[in-house]
């Protein structure tokens, strides 16, 4: 066994001091061989295994490498985030991602796609064609993929998420490296799904630096549709996409410090993020307290009345650990306190259609988000109406179907939410 670590071959000093290419080149397949030869097989506990945030297992790749097989090697390239906790944590220092990368080579290399060109900012015409639907949340919702890639399973997990949204006519918009990632799938959703900013579209705003175009278009939707003046008023903005747009953004991944920034801009504005699992390494997340009733209020501009409310959204930024919880959470966080009910309905009939599909269940919380018959589904308003009674003690008047006693406030087709005093004072002094 050798002792010491297989050197990295290198490009000769008079050629690399001529440009600013890499001066390594790369393992051999015979030197990855050699390299895994070093590999002691730790019995009981193989650092790199417990070191590595998805638990890959390295050993037992090693172990095939030895022989010349690397089909495990390139199965864990696809989860494989190159964070090199393997190779720091393993007492023989193997060059893991070295050999990751060197027999994975030729797969990544031929690797090709199709994506849409960054087509830029959302514009005014879209904004008035989607403005209503959106905030009368008769399209769902608006779904963001932004952050940065570099986790596993990237490609699959992203494209099967933000699928699921296009086919239920949301409008889903993405950028950055989210955006090159959907385009690296065999058949991406670009071509599938037109590039439009409307239900059930697709549209890439560009790069990373793009994301402002997202942000930008949550407040024409205020500007435009609502008349909200845009001149030093970003906090009436943001109190009316908390409370009335139902926009989610989605940083799917091990994320990024940037990503981790860009996810706080999108809350500051009143639009929740869902994360990857990896979120929770920046210790913060901003979810509400949902059993603290009495914290849950808005101001009503038409009535001058304080209106206790449904918890919603409940959280600004969440992580999420599976891509089945991911969906099922940014149906969730698309639900607004001024939906109307037909808007209600619909979302709620994604949540829990969402939520059954993926994990086997209703939603423990789904009653919370109940206002009247009206908001639930309409398919399965019967057996919802059941369980409302039998399990949460509702009064239901059967000859009629409808409530009678129960949901936290009733719909009013003119409630006119908001959470900033100021602005409920502007609204209703004088
Ligand atoms: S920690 Fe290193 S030596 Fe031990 S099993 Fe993993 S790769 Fe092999
Ligand atoms: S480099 Fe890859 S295999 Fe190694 S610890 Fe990081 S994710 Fe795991």
């Amino acid at each position: 066994m050798r002792k010491y670590k297989t050197p990295m071959p290198e490009r000769k000093p008079e050629e690399r001091i001529r440009d600013f290419q890499e001066v390594a080149t790369g393992y051999t397949l015979e030197d990855a061989i050699l390299e895994a030869s070093r590999c002691l097989q730790c019995k009981n506990k193989p650092e790199c295994v417990f070191s590595c945030p998805h638990n890959l297992r390295i050993d037992l790749a090693m172990s095939e490498a030895k022989r010349g097989d690397f089909t495990r090697f390139r199965e864990i390239e696809a989860s494989c985030i190159a964070c090199g906790k393997c190779e720091q944590a393993c007492p023989r220092s193997i060059r893991i991602v070295d050999i990751i990368m060197k027999v994975s080579y030729d797969n990544l290399i031929s690797k090709t796609g199709k994506m849409r060109a960054g087509r830029g900012a959302v514009q005014d015409t879209e904004i008035r064609n989607v403005g209503q639907p959106i905030v009368m949340g008769t399209i769902p919702g608006v779904i963001a993929a932004v952050g940065c890639p570099n986790y596993p399973k990237e490609r699959e997990e992203l494209s099967e998420i933000l699928e699921e949204f296009l086919k239920r006519k949301f409008i889903v918009v993405t950028s950055g490296c989210h955006a090159m990632d959907i385009g690296m799938q065999e058949e991406s959703l670009y071509e599938k799904y037109p590039g439009k900013f409307d239900a059930g579209c697709i549209a890439n705003v560009g790069s990373c630096v793009a994301n402002s175009h997202i942000s930008a278009a949550v407040i024409k939707i205020a500007n435009i549709f609502a008349l909200k003046p845009l001149r030093a008023n970003y906090t009436e903005i943001a109190d009316y996409a908390l409370n009335r747009i139902g926009a989610v953004g989605l940083a799917w991944g091990a994320y990024s410090q940037k990503a981790a920034a860009i996810a706080t801009g999108f809350n500051r504005l009143g639009v929740p993020v869902v994360g990857g699992p990896h979120v929770s390494k920046y210790c913060r997340a901003y979810i509400g307290k949902i059993w603290k009733k009495e914290k849950w209020w808005t101001y009503d501009v038409k009535t001058k009345q304080k209106v206790y409310i449904e918890p919603c959204p409940d959280a600004l930024l969440l992580a999420a650990e599976t891509k089945e919880e991911a969906m099922v959470q940014l149906a969730r966080l698309c639900l607004r306190p001024a939906d109307t009910y037909l808007g209600r309905q619909i979302k709620m009939t994604h949540y829990l259609e969402l939520s059954e599909k993926y994990l086997g269940t209703l939603p423990d919380d789904w009653h919370l988000y109940i206002r009247t018959e009206a908001d639930l589904p309409l398919k399965i308003r019967e057996d919802l109406l059941k369980v409302l009674e039998e399990e949460h003690g509702w009064k239901i008047d059967w000859n009629k179907k409808k409530i009678i006693e129960g949901p936290i406030r009733g719909y009013d087709a003119g409630y006119n939410p908001t959470i900033v005093e100021e602005i409920y004072e502007k609204y209703t002094s004088g």
